[in-house]
């Protein structure tokens, strides 16, 4: 399993999406060169792990978002379907 902590956003540093996972459970976000999947748990709150290199992180968060307990968000995504490719 994955170490997750909390993840504070550092002031005046942009963060970047670079994958989500079908439903966005797992986000696979950058600053600069540096990766981490990143998961929501409340309102403005979150969570990361994963945290180094692109190839790291991404194996991470592949790996997180292939077993991933999925959770349509229809309002979010109007036009998202089940097992559709996009
Ligand atoms: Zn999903």
């Amino acid at each position: 399993m994955y170490e997750w902590r909390p993840y504070v956003q550092p002031a005046f540093t942009r963060r970047d999406v670079a994958e989500t996972s079908c439903c966005e459970e797992f986000v696979l976000c950058h600053m600069g060169a540096t990766y981490f999947a990143l998961r929501a748990t409340g309102p403005g709150r979150f969570e990361e792990t994963g945290r180094g290199e692109y190839a790291h992180a991404f194996s991470v968060w592949i790996d997180l978002s292939a077993r991933h307990d999925h959770k349509p968000k229809a309002s979010a995504r109007p036009n998202h379907q089940e097992g559709a490719v996009s």
